[in-house]
């Protein structure tokens, strides 16, 4: 399929499920509500990002996953919360992004929760590093109701990808993407995304990476920007001031203190524990969970209205925020593939 006619259905797609139920207005009120500084009483998350498990099948260098949490338990969220969340929250959310740590595919009920969701009219994005891809995989994402699929293939080289993947699949996952891409081809759903991650390595292989999109006819390219956790790992940052988050640049530029998020957005965990955003990733702000909780009693309850408070001060205030700041919020950036 013409990749123009996917790109138009997918923005179809996403202003349908903002139509859908008059979310939008949910939308507007809570940016009204963010712009005359209000905290609380506010109405439900437009965008959810949910995760569907911390579980990953491979050891990136900088990803807390296999570092901070290597000794904690991880998990899988319950379908039945999942879908509890959902029928309580469909009014309002229009965008649900569906994963945050670990591969969405290792959970065995990944395409039941696509649908779920989709079904209820809210546009679904997923993320995969594609390793667990096969061709019984490839059917059932082609047959599901996903809206979009991001694939973190994150480096156009093999020998750079084992490096910082630990894992020397680089041909596999290519082959696997091609695979998709055949069997998507009379389709316009999903929309398929390659993410290239931005790294001191990586930097001058932009070109190579489009040229390898452009073999894999993908529809789509994702440039991220790397984040750190540590000082120590501050020679991974590219070079390059325009490919690093502005937080991590001594350029003396005054950084934005404006983040709307937790006025529109909603992130829970797999176990259910409600944070304030993705970069919440060792879950060290918990809001809530929903397992006990309705989404509103947590969206209007006294911990996020205090840091909504917080954050409409200064970001300092809030150590989780210092360190992230909007450079990172709207730190990718996408380009038509094609
Ligand atoms: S400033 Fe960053 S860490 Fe804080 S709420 Fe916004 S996105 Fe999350």
């Amino acid at each position: 399929m013409n990749k123009i006619f996917v790109r138009l259905a997918r923005d179809y797609r996403v202003i349908r499920a903002f139509v859908t139920r008059a979310r939008f207005i949910y939308l507007l009120l809570n940016l009204y509500y963010f712009m005359i500084k209000r905290s609380t009483r506010i109405f439900g998350p437009v965008f959810a990002q949910i995760e569907p498990t911390d579980a990953c099948n491979l050891s990136c260098r900088l990803c807390i996953v296999n570092r901070d949490l290597a000794n904690s338990k991880y998990g899988f969220m319950d379908p039945e919360i999942f879908r509890k969340f959902i029928d309580e929250n469909s009014k309002s959310i229009a965008f649900l992004v569906l994963y945050n740590r670990g591969e969405p595919f290792l959970h065995k009920d990944i395409i039941q929760m696509i649908d779920y969701a989709a079904s209820q009219n809210i546009f679904v994005k997923v993320s995969t590093n594609a390793l667990f891809i096969n061709k019984d995989i490839i059917k059932r994402i082609t047959d599901s109701k996903l809206d979009e699929l991001l694939i973190t293939l994150d480096f156009p080289e093999r020998l750079d990808y084992a490096d910082y993947k630990g894992k020397d699949t680089f041909e596999d996952v290519v082959e696997n993407i091609r695979l998709l891409m055949e069997a998507r081809k009379n389709m316009t759903t999903p929309l398929i995304s390659l993410q290239l991650l931005l790294t001191r390595v990586n930097e001058n292989k932009v070109t190579r990476f489009k040229e390898l999109a452009g073999e894999l006819n993908v529809d789509q390219l994702v440039y991220k920007k790397l984040r750190i956790n540590r000082k120590e790992e501050s020679g991974y940052l590219p070079e390059q001031e325009k490919f690093v988050r502005k937080s991590y640049l001594n350029n003396g530029n005054k950084l934005s203190n404006l983040c709307v998020r937790p006025w529109i957005s909603a992130t829970v965990l797999w176990d259910g524990t409600v944070v304030p955003c993705c970069f919440d990733a060792k879950g060290e702000y918990e809001l809530g969970n929903i397992k006990e909780f309705k989404m509103d009693n947590i969206y209007n309850g006294n911990i996020l209205s205090y840091f909504r408070h917080g954050l409409l001060g200064s970001f300092n205030t809030i150590p989780l925020c210092a360190r992230c700041n909007l450079s990172n919020y709207f730190s990718n950036f996408n380009h038509k593939a094609g």
